[in-house]
């Protein structure tokens, strides 16, 4: 554990040392940031009845439009002056929201990434090959930043160039890898491929986020790699990766809010109520010790649910693995559908691959998915069987009927080192 005391705060104390710094945090922004001072003026709450957590649903949601509105440094709290570092979204749902850190900011991020590089397995000592994409992206800095923290040795190789990813994986010996999990199978197909064989390599761990992915996945990177796989999730807007983190031997769990610093809570899509421990819904968050772009309940739009472990070796909280973006939910006759549930249903199945795609398109008003998916090596594209048994088991779990197109190895987009599209909507 890198940080045991506060890891296992037990959970009286955290909810007091929250509850201390959201009242600080509140009084601050109302002061420093005019969008919060309208916001607060128009709810017509005052900062002083913000007493704790407990009072948080009072407060109005934080919107991505909000971002973008105040683009791109009208949400500081701080003088430009103190700002030590800007990064942006991916963007993968329009244009880049800007988000900025001073000093406190950076530290914080490296404490937490840190964490979260323990809480996947990393040791001071180890070496980490970073193929999280640098630049304005968060995920290549940030990683960087917390494995040095951490006493790691980083080998900042970045996404893409598949050829050198192998090289340097033989040649360096890193013990710990973080990607993509599409890049991650993209590797440990490439490997296979080349007919390496994974425990020739030294990687023992890899730190998988910043898109949903299953067990499925899971499966085929642990055995492609030889590798134990976690999960690390994060947001630019709330620092980026290290939001929260998967143990390595507690898997399928869940994975840890780092809640010292990330208040989360899960509230109906609909009605933005909050939900109670267990029940699934849109994941929001309040920063309670961000300086530079410090926001209240941060509406992130990934869907989840929120549950204590008591048998975990932590106290704070686990977040379920999210199934995906509200806005990129799937209305199909009136079913709601994200693409992990099709990921779920193919990883029953020896004879197909994580590789898919969902195809989305419209007859007249209805709208239809086609699910292309790869079939395991050895096994047959054109077996008629294979394609029926998908097509039942789909419409005996999730209740739709949906069209299954079989496909040669190697047919599907890979990740080339980033974020991979999984649906391919031609309804617009
Ligand atoms: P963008 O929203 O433009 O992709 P970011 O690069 O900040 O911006 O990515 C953050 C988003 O990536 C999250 O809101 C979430 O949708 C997704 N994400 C990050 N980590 C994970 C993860 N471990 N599992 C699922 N989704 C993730």
């Amino acid at each position: 554990m890198y940080k045991q005391e506060i890891e296992t705060l037990p959970l009286r104390k955290l909810r007091k040392l929250q509850n201390e710094r959201l009242v600080q945090l509140v009084q601050r922004v109302y002061a420093k940031v005019p969008f919060y001072k309208r916001q607060f003026d128009e709810a017509g709450i005052k900062p002083s009845s913000i007493k704790g957590v407990k009072d948080l649903h009072k407060i109005p949601f934080t919107q991505k439009a909000h971002l973008r509105d105040n683009y791109p440094f009208d949400l500081l709290a701080v003088p430009m002056k103190q700002v030590l570092r800007i990064h942006a979204s991916s963007g993968t749902t329009g244009k880049p929201t800007v988000v900025s850190y001073n000093r406190q900011d950076l530290r914080i991020f490296d404490e937490v990434v840190a964490r979260s590089l323990a809480c996947a397995g990393a040791k001071k000592g180890m070496k980490l090959h970073n193929a999280y994409g640098y630049g304005l992206f968060t995920g290549g800095l940030g990683m960087h930043g917390g494995a040095t923290k951490l006493g790691m040795a980083v080998i900042p190789v970045s996404g893409g160039m598949t050829d050198r990813q192998i090289m340097i994986l033989q040649d360096f010996k890193p013990e710990v890898i973080c990607c993509t999990p599409s890049y991650a199978q993209t590797l440990s197909e490439e490997m296979i491929k080349r007919n390496i064989d994974p425990k020739s390599l030294a990687v023992k761990y890899a730190v998988l986020g910043a898109e949903p992915w299953t067990e499925a996945i899971r499966s085929q990177v642990e055995l492609g790699l030889d590798v134990t796989a976690t999960n690390i999730y994060g947001l630019s807007e709330i620092i980026g990766p290290g939001v929260s983190q998967e143990d390595f031997e507690e898997k399928g769990s869940g994975s840890y809010v780092w809640e010292d610093h990330f208040f989360p809570e899960v509230v109906d899509k609909d009605t933005g109520e909050p939900l109670p421990y267990g029940e699934e819904g849109v994941l929001v968050f309040t920063t309670l010790t961000k300086q530079a772009m410090p926001l209240l309940r941060y509406w992130t739009n990934d869907i989840c649910s929120l549950e204590y472990d008591k048998s975990g070796k932590r106290t704070h909280v686990k977040m379920s693995a999210i199934k995906g973006r509200a806005d990129d939910m799937l209305i199909i006759r009136g079913v709601n559908l994200f693409y992990t549930q099709v990921e779920e249903v193919i990883n029953e199945f020896d004879f197909l691959t994580p590789n898919y795609q969902l195809i989305v398109s419209r007859k007249k008003t209805m709208d239809e998915v086609l699910v292309a998916v790869e079939v395991a090596a050895g096994f047959e594209h054109t077996n008629d069987v294979y394609r029926k048994k998908l097509v039942e088991k789909i419409k005996n779990t999730i209740g739709l009927t949906m069209r299954v197109q079989l496909a040669p190895m190697g047919s599907i987009p890979r990740s080339q080192g980033g974020k991979l599209q999984r649906i391919v909507d031609q309804r617009k």
